[in-house]
Order: structure tokens, then sequence, then C-alpha cells
């Protein structure tokens, strides 16, 4: 596992031009292959064996959800999240624009209509105050996305879903390890999700989990994740047989992937801490040239524990943008941006409809730039600050 950690930082030699650093590079945190190993001699690499439990476990434990169910994938889980509301056809859920596609995709696959809102300007998390306007009889749920692992402004939030009678569901992709007054993401609503996507703070590859809040979810949520048996009560030899109960698909992970991510979960603190070390050395680098009107940084509530999904700039427009990624480019230095904001995007149109005009969107969509941020970028750090400043300096001024 070490050379997925260790042998990257080979800097350029004399005269050569530096090596590239990548935008994200998975790492290894120490006993992922012992694990895959054990898990190999326990003879079951199909799904709920013993490192699933073990993470399920870890989950409830960090989180103090009442139930944790791990499943493939961020997106897998908000499919189940949406099959556990029983949308109807035409049932409307409220959401950012400025989200990955699976937040969105996980409703409209059950015939619900994606309402777009607005977001803050100082965490491009959903606008809270815009909620309300935004309801209509049809409205059944609130999905919020707590970007970069900042949360959403939890309390105002779960304020409106209950005195609308709205099902609350947290992506909370970016936020494990990250909390809100103290209370883990993703344990607000009744259903959060987390993504251990190998570009996410705690990975395996592909990976996700369920979080249930409210203990009358978990059956019917085990059930769905057995593609609609009761084959999970059947193991626990609470029913002499199994059967098709109930809808439901395939939402389990490998043994392998669980072994991998018990091993991530089990150093899942030391991982935020190594993040916020590198995180905290980008904001402090980037205060001149905020106080210098080239960029501004991220914001980060008082009241919010952030775990370092991210570390991204907002710069001056557009074509500041184009010419930074550009430079960074040329630099060898893997900077990104995203994303296309879902209510511009052509299924977004089709399916969803924006709540009037989302103009904090659409501008932060287009300044947004984030920066490398992985595990072992800790030797390179200084160089790679350099040559973003340098960048910025030409792209900016
Ligand atoms: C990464 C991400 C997802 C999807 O996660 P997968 O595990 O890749 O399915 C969903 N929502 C948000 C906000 C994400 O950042």
């Amino acid at each position: 596992m070490n050379s997925m950690t260790e042998g990257q930082l080979q800097p350029g030699a004399t005269g050569v031009a530096p090596a590239p650093v990548p935008f994200n590079r998975p790492f290894a945190v120490g006993r992922e292959l012992a694990y895959i190993q054990e898990a190999i001699a326990l003879m079951q690499l199909s799904g709920d064996g013993e490192f699933t439990r073990r993470c399920h476990r870890l989950l409830e434990q960090a989180t103090g959800a009442s139930k944790a169910l791990l499943t493939h994938s961020c997106t897998a889980a908000l499919e189940m999240a949406a099959l556990l509301l029983d949308l109807q056809p035409g049932d409307e859920v409220i959401m950012p624009s400025y989200t990955f596609v699976s937040t969105a995709n996980a409703f409209v696959l059950r015939g619900a209509v994606p309402v777009f809102v607005d977001i803050r300007p100082d965490t491009l998390n959903i606008d809270e105050s815009l909620i309300e306007a935004a309801i209509t009889p049809r409205t059944r749920a609130i999905c919020v996305v707590h970007y970069a692992g900042v949360g959403c402004e939890m309390d105002a939030i779960a304020a409106i879903a209950a005195r609308h009678g709205l099902a609350l569901v947290e992506d909370a992709a970016q936020g494990i390890g990250a909390s809100y007054r103290g209370r883990p993401l993703g344990t607000f609503g009744a259903m959060g999700t987390l993504s251990f996507h190998e570009t996410k703070n705690v990975i395996s590859g592909e990976g996700g989990a369920l979080l249930l809040n409210d203990p009358g979810l978990v059956e019917r949520a085990e059930i769905l994740r057995e593609k609609g048996t009761n084959r999970s009560r059947f193991f626990r030899g609470e029913v002499d047989r199994y059967t098709w109960v109930d809808l439901g698909s395939s939402y389990l992970p490998s043994e392998l992937g669980a072994a991998f991510l018990a091993a991530q979960l089990e150093q899942m603190q030391a991982i935020t801490a190594r993040r916020l070390a590198l995180w905290q050395r980008y904001y402090d680098w980037a205060a001149r040239p905020e106080r210098e009107g080239l960029v501004r940084r991220p914001v980060v509530p008082e009241h919010c524990g952030h775990n370092a999904h991210m570390f991204y700039l907002l710069l001056p427009g557009l074509a500041a943008r184009a010419a930074f990624l550009a430079e960074m480019k040329a630099a060898g230095i893997g900077a990104i941006f995203h994303y296309v904001p879902l209510h511009s995007s052509p299924a977004g149109m089709r399916y969803g409809r924006a709540q009037g005009a989302l103009p904090v969107t659409d501008d932060m969509a287009a300044r947004l730039v984030r920066l490398p941020l992985w595990l072992g970028l800790e030797d390179r750090l200084d160089e790679v600050i350099e040559r973003v400043d340098a960048a910025l300096d030409r792209a900016c001024r």
C-alpha cells in the first residue's frame, strides 16, 4: 500500500520541469491491504460480512446515527433515500442547483421534480431564507448539500421542514467528520448520505453510506438495499426464509471495499487533522491575495466544524478563471472548477425547475477554482502555493 502514499513525491531532476501535481491522489492510511487479506481469508466477499458490520459500527459511533448502511456510492444512498420517501411523480424536492448531479438524479429517477434554490454567497450552501418561497402543495422534501464539508444553516432549515411537514435529507457526500453546532453532518434530517469515492476525505474507491436517523426507516431500508427481499432479517434468524417483499435494488458494496473502508474509518480523525493542516496553509497564504482583491477565500462560520474537504478560491470572474486555469495547466498543477449549475444543464432544464433567477449560483459557478488537497501533498504544498501565487498575479491583475 505504501506505493499509494509514498514514492510519488519525487521532485524533478535539476534542470527539468518539476513533476506535475495531480488534483487528487487516492491514499492508503496503513491497514487497507491487511484488512483485504483478512476479508479474503474469511471467505465472504459479497456484502454484509464482518467488515461491513465493522464499518456500520464505526459510522454509527462517529455520527450517532440510529443506523448506518454501507452502499456502493453516495449516489446509491441518495437513491435509497428517494425510495424511502415514497415519492410520487410530480412531487417536488427543494435543493441547491450548485451541486453534483446525483443530488437531483436520485429524485428524478422516482419521477420527482427538483426545485432549485439559490445559494448563500458566503458558504455556497443553499440559502435558507429562500426555501419557503419555493414550497408548493407538491413539495415533499428538502435535500440540502453541505458544500465543502461546511454545514448548511440546519437550525433554520430543520425548523422550515418541521413547520411544513417536509422530509429533510442531507447530501453529506463531502461532510464526513464535519459538524454543525457540534452535531455531525448527516444526522439532522431523517436521512443523510455519505460518499467514499476516491476524491472524498475517507475513501474506498467507490463507496457510500446511508445514515438513518429515524429508527422507523431501518427495516424498509434494509429491504430496499437487499433487492427488495427480507434477507437481512433471514440472516439474523428473524424469519425462516427470505423472499421478495418490496421494491428494491442491489446497493451493497462487497467485503473487499468494506475492508479498505474499515481501515480508513479507523483513521478518520487523523485524516481530517492532516487535511485541516493542509487547508490552513492554503488559507493563511491566501490572506494576502484576498487583501489585494485578487481572490476570496472560503468562509467557515464559527459554529461549523469543517473537515477540509476542499480548498477553493473565488476569482474575479470567468475570464480571470480561464486565464488562471491555463497558467495552472502550464505549471503542471491540477486545479479544476465545478459545477455546471444543474438548473442550466440540459437534464436540469428538462426535469427540474429553478425558483426564480439564481444569480449567486451563476456567479460562483463562473469564478470558483479548486486546488489540490490530498494526503501526501504536505511536502510539495509550498511549491504548489508558489506557483498558484505566480499564476494569480498573471491571471487576475
Ligand atoms: C461526490 C458527491 C456525490 C456522489 O458521490 P458518489 O459516491 O460518487 O456517488 C453526491 N453529492 C455530492 C455533493 C458529492 O460531492
